[in-house]
């Protein structure tokens, strides 16, 4: 590989999801990957565009981690960093402020990873929000008894549903924020909110900022999870809505850059839409669900956002998606997350290996195995699968995910 191609440091993707390292690939950039501590890579089987493997503790060693950037950056430069895994996203921002490269900067990593933050910062730009009671820990539960009923408790700096709960009645909320209180002292670090429960169908829009820019790349439909817990399970896109309600989304995703003062890179925001008025979830720095997000919008608009998302953390300009103009959908894509539907040993995994030869299946991720332990929620596991396909339209996806609700099946035996 030529050294004059740009390079980008890559904190914490796994191997297992090709995606964003087949568009580096595409877009000729290299890649320094730091893998996640508990990963081990092998390297001879590293995707092409991995050029180097960088070990880094971020979590343990924050100084050190820089420290090590930094004298890399001096000895042989790289032109931008970035990670697609959300609790990295701060560190990423420091460390892109710290060695002068392309970033979203430290206050926007904040707005964007602490979901307190996040509430009070698109409250007050006036988008549309719920309720909410921001707390430093459990013992402060009283101050959200006042709100609307049911309500959502969530760790702040909580990412993939962990420890989100909701709680039906005031006289559940001890017990409920007691129990997320809990999962964030054993993960997630400290603080809390709550907010009133949205119903409504929710979506998620992959989006590119460039110099205050925003294009709303695509957007899909997630389905419309009640609860208790919030276990992710289908992304069809595009989604299929009125134009007047995805020009409401693209303007409400828009102003929500502005209120977070996320001017450059990709986005992967979650709202649900109520009467037809999109309410923002969160809004992510970074390309979304590991690299999922890059292959929707890839195969819905034949454009490679993953790509021009890696160019725009190098400093270069996106080259397929023109800042400001939503492309057209030219095909569906989805992603079908296999529930757990149980919890206990895995004895069997039904109905994936047919799938590998389905000629509209893209990728089967296989991520857990017979043997591994699936704790009950809301312990959260993992996925045991994803399966990643191509329609012509959503509505096919839509039938092909109906099926695949009865054609998989994961077997348990208890512990
Ligand atoms: P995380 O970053 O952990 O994924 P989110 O804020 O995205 O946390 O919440 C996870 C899921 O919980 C959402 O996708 C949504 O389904 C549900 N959820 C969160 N907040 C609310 C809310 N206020 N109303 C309804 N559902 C919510």
């Amino acid at each position: 590989m030529s050294t004059q191609q740009p390079c980008v440091v890559l904190v914490y993707q796994r191997t297992t999801l090709p995606w964003v390292f087949e568009s580096a690939e595409r877009a000729g950039i290299r890649l320094i990957l730091v893998p996640r501590p508990d990963e081990t890579v092998d390297p001879d089987r590293l995707p092409p565009a991995v050029a180097d493997v960088l070990r880094l503790d971020i979590d343990g060693d924050r100084a050190g981690a820089l420290a090590t950037l930094r004298k890399l950056h001096e000895t042989t430069p790289f032109q931008g960093i970035c990670t697609l895994y959300d609790p990295a996203v701060p560190f990423v921002a420091e460390a892109a402020g710290t060695l002068g490269l392309p970033g979203i900067g430290r206050d926007a990593a904040l707005g964007a990873q602490d979901k307190r933050v996040m509430r009070e910062r698109l409250a007050s730009a006036g988008l549309n929000a719920p309720r909410f009671v921001a707390m430093k820990d459990a013992s402060a539960w009283e101050d959200a008894a006042h709100l609307d009923f049911p309500v959502v408790v969530k760790p702040a700096h909580g990412f993939s549903s962990l420890g989100v709960t909701k709680a039906e009645r005031p006289d559940e909320l001890r017990a409920v924020v007691d129990e997320v209180w809990q999962v964030c002292q054993d993960t997630l670090g400290e603080g809390l909110i709550v907010e009133e429960y949205l119903d409504g169908p929710e979506f998620a829009v992959e989006s590119l900022a460039h110099h205050g820019e925003v294009t709303v790349c695509a957007i899909g439909y997630k389905g419309e999870p009640e609860g208790p817990y919030f276990e992710e399970s289908v992304y069809r896109a595009p989604a299929v809505l009125p134009e007047a309600v995805r020009d409401a989304i693209r303007r409400e995703v828009t102003a929500a850059h502005t209120a977070l003062g996320i001017t450059d890179g990709p986005t992967h925001t979650e709202l649900r839409l109520r009467g037809g008025r999109p309410y923002l979830l969160e809004l992510g720095a970074r390309i979304g669900g590991s690299g999922v997000s890059g292959y929707i919008v890839r195969n819905v608009t034949g454009l490679d956002f993953a790509a021009d998302a890696l160019r725009i953390a190098t400093g270069q300009p996106p080259r397929s998606f023109r800042p400001g103009h939503s492309p057209a959908a030219t095909g569906a894509a989805a992603n079908y997350i296999v529930p757990c539907g149980g919890s206990g040993r895995i004895t069997a995994i039904h109905g994936l290996d047919e799938l590998r030869a389905d000629p509209r299946v893209d990728h089967v991720v296989q991520m857990l195995f017979p043997g591994d332990v699936v704790r009950p929620y809301p312990d959260f596991t993992g996925y045991p699968a994803f399966v990643l396909s191509r329609h012509a339209t959503t509505a096919e996806a839509e039938e092909f995910h109906r099926a695949l609700e009865t054609a998989i099946r994961v077997e348990y035996a208890p512990v």
